[in-house]
């Protein structure tokens, strides 16, 4: 199998072996202190500012981006969502179903987010923003600095769903003054789906402890008290957790966060050359590195993933909605080389040479 989908992607044989183990009782010193590995690593990859906390939540991201929004915010916030595709159009629904109120900046597929378009909503006594870094529908990568600038001029408490951009593109919590991120595990983390992380800075962790929330298992401070000694209120996906242990070890032994990135940003640059001469256009304004997205100019984008998957064995992601038939996906995430990228250009130009292209 050759996976270049966004999520789940190829593990290292490391992670793999691990989860071919026995899953230990966790409600032990040893698990704990996995746990409190786990956030420090992550509190340090994601540079989050002294005194920030990571819980680690059994749910897919969607489950994390829902709590975030149900423990940060209520009817007395106006939230602005950055709307540019399938990501950011969930976080609209999000706050539809929570009753907060939001406006909507909506961008066209593959658009990126102009100073512009963001400063026609300066001065408006906005209180949130929420915006996914890579939309990764679009690939589109949005510029965390400037929206958090854009953030601390209106005093505005910043959510970053890092979900796919998180250790595959640069990101400084503290320097661009983010309150909150959101990562999971099967994206550049690259161990089966089942965990999602939430940092919460100490401006953040004010504002979930002092939340009243409808609900038991998405109470974020009940996750922040128990994660004091290394535990959940639940019991986690603990096989997972043991994996995420292993991956960001591995990270760490490999020269930590910036060489993970510059990682991802090669195998994306290797890709984005070899694909050239191909009949494909690109479709993202400000392109992220975790993910590319095609747009084939002769053929359904559809019918191509499909005969991939059929004949070649090599899985790309296809799209969703209203982008099923215009575009696929390629991502560069994961357990994934050079000469991966040659095999699937290879089997591109196997179907070009067969008319299917
Ligand atoms: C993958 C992803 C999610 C979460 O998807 P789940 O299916 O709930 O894990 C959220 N936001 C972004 C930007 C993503 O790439």
């Amino acid at each position: 199998m050759l996976n270049f989908t966004v999520g789940p992607v190829m593990c290292s044989d490391e992670v793999r072996a691990v989860g071919g183990e026995q899953v230990p009782y966790f409600r032990t010193p040893e698990f704990s202190e996995v746990m409190l590995e786990n956030e420090k690593l992550i509190l340090k990859y994601a540079n989050a500012p002294e005194d920030s906390k990571a819980v680690f939540m059994t749910n897919s991201s969607t489950g994390s981006m829902e709590a975030v929004v149900m423990n940060c915010f209520t009817e007395a916030d106006k939230v602005l969502v950055i709307d540019g595709g399938s990501f950011g159009h969930r976080f609209v629904e999000l706050c539809g179903i929570h009753e907060i109120p939001h406006e909507i900046i909506k961008l066209n597929h593959g658009q990126k987010l102009t100073k512009e378009r963001l400063y026609e909503y300066d001065g408006q006594a906005f209180t949130g923003i929420l915006v996914n870094i890579d939309e990764t529908s679009t690939g589109v990568l949005y510029d965390s600095e400037m929206i958090g600038e854009f953030c601390k001029k209106n005093g505005i408490f910043y959510v970053c769903d890092c979900v796919s951009s998180f250790l595959a593109d640069p990101f400084d919590m503290a320097h661009c003054s983010a309150d909150v991120m959101i990562t999971g595990s099967q994206k550049v983390l690259a161990c089966p789906p089942g965990v999602s992380i939430i940092v919460l800075t100490p401006r953040a962790v004010e504002r979930v402890v002092n939340a009243k929330v409808k609900s038991m298992y998405f109470n974020l401070a009940n996750a922040l008290k128990n994660m004091e000694r290394g535990q959940t209120p639940f019991t986690p996906a603990v096989g997972i957790l043991r994996q995420i242990n292993t991956r960001l070890k591995e990270i760490e032994k490999a020269g930590g966060a910036d060489a993970e990135i510059a990682r991802v940003a090669e195998q994306a640059a290797d890709f984005r050359r070899k694909i050239k001469n191909l009949p494909f256009e690109f479709v993202s304004e400000s392109p992220a590195n975790g993910v590319t997205p095609v747009h084939p100019v002769n053929t359904d984008a559809y019918e191509i993933f499909t005969e991939l998957k059929d004949h070649y064995h090599i899985w790309v992601c296809p799209n969703g909605g209203d982008m099923k038939n215009t575009i696929f996906r390629v991502g560069h995430i994961g357990c994934l080389n050079h000469d991966d990228n040659t095999t699937l250009i290879n089997a591109l130009k196997d179907m070009q040479n067969r008319g299917l292209l």
